[in-house]
């Protein structure tokens, strides 16, 4: 048995530790902040409880795969249950609710654009598309070497390096409004999809074909089961106890420095955002392959304006999820990748989980978080001045377009979250939720190893690292650095 400590206990972190304990191993988990779930966290304000960001929960076969191999009947404990409709979705020129039922959705296609026979076609390679995309993503990619595979090449049949998801679907399909509400997944990864490389379809087959599911208390409420379990089955849990610097010798990674003291262990495993790494984790004598500097030359997705809303009534005609669209969507998303300016007419997300979840607020209450993404924090946009007047046009327009005129007088909580929040007190590098782009100069190879490359036994999981962000690649993260370990430890 070796001892492995864990920086952060986000999602990433947490994965890792119940997969190395179950290895064996005893695991420390040092978490800065006074509860769980990084990113992925609960907010509590007066009788409200907020999703602090994650809110979509899909491809749980990969929630499956971690929690078997540790063997946890999650399913049974947390019971996830598949929404229909998916969402609702207010385009410009109309709405509509896409069914979680996919044999139903292809009719609504049919119906609603007149193009259910593409879109069945569409669908049908997605499926052998996103298989393909599997096999690749569930291993670690060290190096360029590794492309020369069948697996590889298998996955390249199904991409084009040079088109975007908006090429793809341009070329597939002829109805703006259908192509938005295929186009629009490009948010998950924080990116515009005229810049999202044409793969990520995949996210819209995910969602269409395998459906969105929710547990009662959300997303952060698997990671707090991860959290429980992991303490019952003997796990050390470290609250309140940021990591200062991770302590390096003979280029080996030998424990971490809190603030408590030093703490020696065989292996460290990061799943702060990378950034953090190389800015204040690691001795700069020990960095070559990234250092302060060479972050600067690397491309990090947009930041997420957030108002947590308490209204003091349920909106029966608000679904669990909605995408209000900004009228000149076009625009609006190339505006993103510029990633400067403050959206006037931003494509607002509304989540309420309280349409079928009662943990968030009181009896007759709603929980709401609006998100829109604006630029990081490379635009320094003064937000302590904006972001009132922000939020404010957020919830006018909310309201204008959900047909709900006293919205503002049902407001008993409303709390705002900036990117400079993400950036302070998540310790999120520029405030860039979704991390590193997902573009293939930062793909693969290219994006932050999980066995990294300059120091032995230091591993990283998590949303900056390969795979890439999104809860169910960064259990992927977490279960290739537990198999990088395991294959170590079998030497
Ligand atoms: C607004 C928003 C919406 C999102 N929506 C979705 C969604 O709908 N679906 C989805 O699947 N994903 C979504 N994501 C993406 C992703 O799933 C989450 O961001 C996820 O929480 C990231 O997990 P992580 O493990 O990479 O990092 P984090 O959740 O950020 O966890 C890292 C942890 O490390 C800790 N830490 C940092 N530095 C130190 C230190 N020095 N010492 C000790 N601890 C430290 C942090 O406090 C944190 O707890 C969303 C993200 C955001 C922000």
């Amino acid at each position: 048995m070796a001892k492995y400590i864990v920086v952060g206990a986000g999602p990433g972190g947490l994965a890792s530790a119940l997969l190395l304990q179950h290895q064996g191993h005893e695991v420390h988990v040092y978490e800065k902040d006074r509860v769980v779930g990084g990113r992925s966290k609960v907010l509590k304000h007066g009788a409200y409880t907020f999703s602090a960001g994650p809110s979509f929960l899909m491809y749980i076969e990969m929630l499956d795969l971690l929690f078997d191999r540790v063997q946890l009947p999650w399913r049974k404990d947390l019971n996830p249950f598949r929404l229909d409709p998916l969402y609702e979705l207010k385009l410009p020129q109309f709405s509509w609710k896409p069914s979680g039922q996919p044999n139903v959705l292809a009719q609504q296609v049919e119906d609603l654009f007149q193009e259910g026979k593409a879109y069945t076609r569409f669908m049908a390679r997605e499926a052998k598309a996103f298989d393909a995309v599997q096999q690749v993503m569930l291993k670690p990619f060290p190096s360029k070497r590794h492309f020369l595979n069948t697996r590889v090449l298998n996955f390249g049949r199904f991409v084009s390096l040079k088109d975007s998801v908006s090429d793809k679907l341009n070329a597939r399909f002829h109805h703006p409004m259908l192509k938005h509400s295929m186009t629009f997944q490009a948010k998950y990864l924080g990116m515009s999809p005229q810049e999202t490389p044409d793969f990520f379809t995949v996210l819209t087959y995910l969602e269409h074909q395998r459906g969105l599911y929710h547990v009662k208390g959300g997303i952060e409420n698997i990671i707090r089961y991860m959290a429980r379990q992991f303490k019952e089955r003997g796990g050390h849990l470290h609250l309140n106890s940021p990591v200062q610097h991770i302590i390096v010798s003979h280029k080996q990674a030998e424990g971490v420095k809190t603030v408590h003291g030093v703490e020696r262990a065989d292996g460290v495993i990061v799943n702060a955002d990378f950034p953090e790494l190389i800015n204040r984790l690691l001795p700069e004598k020990v960095q070559h392959s990234y250092t302060k500097e060479s972050l600067k030359a690397l491309d990090f997705s947009v930041s997420a304006f957030m108002v947590y809303l308490g209204p003091d009534t349920q909106f029966d005609t608000v679904e669990h999820h909605t995408m209000v669209f900004s009228d000149d969507y076009e625009s609006y998303t190339k505006g993103l990748i510029e990633n400067q300016a403050l959206p006037q007419d931003p494509t607002i997300y509304l989540y309420n989980p309280t349409k079928h979840d009662a943990t968030y607020a009181p009896k007759g209450h709603s929980s709401w978080m609006l998100l829109a993404p604006v630029p990081n924090t490379l635009a320094e946009i003064p937000w302590e001045q904006k972001k009132e007047a922000y939020a404010d046009k957020l919830i006018k327009r909310l309201a204008r377009k959900l047909n709900l005129p006293n919205l503002s007088k049902h407001i008993v909580t409303k709390v705002i979250a900036t990117p400079n929040d993400w950036q302070h007190d998540y310790r999120v590098h520029l405030g860039s939720v979704f991390s590193l782009k997902h573009q293939f100069h930062q793909l693969l190879h290219k994006r932050p190893h999980n066995h990294y490359n300059d120091v032995d036994q230091l591993y990283l999981v998590g949303g900056s690292t390969h795979p890439g962000s999104g809860l169910s690649t960064i259990v992927q993260s977490a279960i290739i650095a537990a198999d990088l370990i395991a294959k170590k430890s079998a030497k």
